[in-house]
């Protein structure tokens, strides 16, 4: 990057960090965008003088509400709850709620951001948004989740419409809220409609929904492993998280042939050295689906798992690395402590899960790096997916839905070949922006001045 354009960046930089202040995420996610794709921006100039950049990162609207609830007890309860409506030039508002103490209103505006991105590499016709609430549903009972999401729904409702809005689930949100949610739409509306996706398979929901993040993750690993001549069959892959998006990204992983060694939560990770086996991914898998107790429980249950308590696995050499946990989950020493024992490609399944300088240090020493808005599309592409068939009044079968989940994939993968060719070697940081962003930026500028 020439010395000019470093400059013009930093000023705009600068003009974005003073117009939102104290959103350090929000700032992190525009910059990962705007350093890739500020040399293409400066060429072209109707892009430039119609001021995109400027425009796409200010979001169309953001809801800030309270949801009361009471507790079991009779405690009443009061939370903050945000939907961020960002951009909807290529389709109807569309990204998770995010149900986490770490919410706030930085962190749903990078998720936001991040989504218009990703929604426009996966071709179909989605703008991007987020949304959540500062709630944490662990510890929480049944009918007190049940509380919060029927309250949180009595305001979100009037937002949200299927050529609107149409949330999905994302931390701390599965298909116990997201039922809980769509019932009290329905409660409130009279009528049934794809107001949601990741919705149960008996009321709309799509084949693969919940497998979608996971499985898509190791599909795009798979293409760009392939496209550098190298494969995923016995390669050893470290996967961070213990949610739905790591657990099929390790089930996935483990059919290609890989082996699978690590998977983490908030208290440390588990090691299985020798790569983890169907019956203990089946009790990781029950671990999280029954909401009880801990992955330390793997190390009691089998001899071979080892856990290791309040640390990250990137200790653990790999060749493949795959956060799939939450942002930031690997900063600049874990990405040099990942190089050093010979990682080659690090796949993001959670959405920003690399600090700047990680990311900085990952493209320079050519370590293949496919960022979240690239590799964990898949899900997103399925609610995409499911939106169609609810609109059609139909459902795939499993298959039909798998096959273009990995067509979908392909394609982001190939857009990010074409975009992202640097100094003779794909940069698919750069593909995946510039990919994501040309689209939306045409459309801006062919709506005018708006
Ligand atoms: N929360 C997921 C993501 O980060 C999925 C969003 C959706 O399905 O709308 O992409």
């Amino acid at each position: 990057m020439s010395v000019s354009i470093k400059k013009e960046l930093a000023h705009f930089m600068d003009g974005l960090r003073k117009r939102n202040p104290h959103e350090e995420e929000f700032h992190q996610s525009v910059e990962e965008v705007a350093e890739s794709v500020f040399p293409w921006y400066l060429d072209h100039k109707q892009y430039r003088d119609a001021q995109i950049l400027e425009r796409v990162t200010e979001p169309d609207r953001v809801i800030i509400f309270r949801v009361t609830w009471e507790m079991d007890d009779g405690t009443i309860r009061a939370n903050r709850a945000w939907r961020v409506q960002f951009n909807h030039s290529l389709g109807p508002y569309k990204g998770g709620l995010r149900f986490d103490p770490s919410v706030t209103l930085s962190v749903l505006k990078f998720l936001g951001f991040e989504q218009i991105f990703k929604n426009s590499l996966t071709g179909l016709p989605m703008g991007g948004g987020k949304g959540g609430a500062n709630f944490n549903p662990k510890g929480k009972t049944d009918r007190e989740v049940m509380r919060f999401c029927q309250s949180m729904m009595t305001e979100l409702h009037r937002h949200i419409g299927e050529d609107v809005d149409v949330p999905a689930g994302d931390i701390g949100v599965g298909a116990r809220e997201i039922s809980y949610l769509f019932g009290q739409y329905m409660r409130l509306e009279n009528r049934w409609s794809g107001v949601m996706t990741g919705k149960g398979a008996s009321f709309g929901g799509s084949a693969i929904r919940t497998e979608a993040t996971g499985y898509g993750c190791v599909y795009f690993c798979e293409h760009m492993l392939n496209e550098h001549g190298e494969d995923l069959e016995g390669k050893t892959v470290a996967i961070s998280g213990s949610g739905n998006v790591a657990l099929y990204a390790a089930q996935k992983a483990m059919q290609k042939g890989a082996k699978v060694i690590t998977l983490s939560d908030s208290s440390g990770f588990v090691h299985a050295p020798e790569g983890l086996n169907p019956e203990q991914w089946e009790f990781a898998r029950v671990l999280k689906e029954q909401r009880r107790g801990r992955l330390s429980e793997m190390a009691e249950q089998f001899r071979d798992i080892s856990h290791h308590t309040g640390i990250r696995p990137w200790q653990v050499p790999c060749q493949v690395a795959m956060p799939c946990a939450t942002q930031n989950e690997i900063d600049e020493s874990d990405a040099d402590q990942l190089i050093r024992q010979g990682v080659i490609a690090v796949c993001e399944g959670a959405n920003m899960p690399a600090t700047v300088p990680a990311v900085h240090l990952l493209r320079d020493k050519k370590i293949l790096h496919a960022p979240g808005k690239a590799s964990n599309a898949g899900g997103v592409a399925v609610s995409g997916l499911e939106q169609t068939q609810n609109a059609m009044r139909i459902s795939w079968s499993r298959e039909e839905v798998d096959e273009r989940l990995q067509k979908i994939m392909r394609q982001i993968h190939q857009r990010c070949v074409a975009h992202g060719k640097v100094n003779g070697r794909i940069d698919y940081v750069v593909g995946a922006n510039i990919g994501g962003f040309q689209k939306v930026a045409e459309a801006m500028l062919a709506y005018g001045v708006l």
